[in-house]
């Protein structure tokens, strides 16, 4: 364990899911923000695209719609990135994500975490998770949720098949009685991945929705007396875009 880090950004309200004029507007306040590199610009021009082949989408605009399950579905993001285009796709779920091959070399980019590792090399990817159902993450960290069934009996947990987060889905509303779902109403075992001390987060880390800054091995800087966490003004960007108050989690593996 310990390789791999990833930061979530998730809404307080999970059943929450973000309109296509909310996401024209987030997406929006990310270029604007200094979040994204905007195509043509001098930092725009050294970003590289080469290291993996499903970065290549990404050649053009920064960003691709990622599903390695359907080849046919991965597409460029367009920019600018426009409310039809959401409308056009939800309520499927999509994977939005921007490679940032390094960040050591962009003049203008604003690292998205509180803090970085400080040496050269650093890479992250930054991405928007949406799903149709409840995402039901789960690692060596986050436990599953208390319940996943309804009040009625029925199991809400299921696996759909092509589907671009490998991870479990949890049915907003009952398939057999209809009734609404609160992930808010159970807890999920978190535990600290340095002092394995637990928490009981309400609703883990299940949501419709999701930022997250996925460094991969290019880990920030890890101390016990830092807490990591999504920078406060991306924080404020998303709640103010979205008008959903935001809570984070975090997943090492
Ligand atoms: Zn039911």
């Amino acid at each position: 364990m310990g390789v791999e880090y990833k930061q979530y950004l998730l809404p307080k309200e999970h059943s929450f899911q973000p309109s296509p004029k909310q996401l024209e507007s987030l997406i929006n306040g990310l270029y604007e923000q200094g979040w994204l590199c905007r195509p043509g610009s001098e930092d725009f021009a050294k970003l590289d695209f080469s290291l993996m082949s499903t970065f290549a989408k990404a050649k053009e605009t920064g960003g691709f719609r990622n599903e390695p399950n359907r080849k046919d579905a991965s597409e460029p993001i367009p920019y600018p990135l426009k409310s039809e285009w959401f409308a056009k796709r939800l309520p499927s779920d999509l994977r939005l994500v921007w490679p940032i091959y390094y960040f050591d070399d962009l003049k203008s980019l604003r690292y998205p975490l509180n803090q970085h590792a400080g040496y050269p090399g650093i890479y992250y990817e930054l991405e928007l998770q949406i799903t149709a159902e409840y995402m039901h993450r789960c690692s060596e960290i986050i436990d599953p949720l208390s319940s996943v069934d309804c009040q009625c009996g029925e199991k809400l947990l299921h696996y759909p098949e092509n589907e671009p987060f490998f991870e479990g889905r949890i049915y907003r509303n009952c398939p057999k009685c209809g009734v609404f779902f609160d992930p808010g109403k159970f807890v999920s075992t978190c535990r600290d991945a340095w002092t394995r001390q637990e928490n009981q987060v309400p609703g883990g880390a299940t949501s419709c929705f999701a930022l997250v800054v996925d460094c991969g091995k290019s880990l920030p800087k890890l101390e016990a007396e830092t807490v990591i966490e999504i920078h406060h003004d991306l924080k404020q960007l998303v709640e103010d875009s979205l008008s959903v108050k935001c809570y984070e989690q975090y997943d090492i593996y």
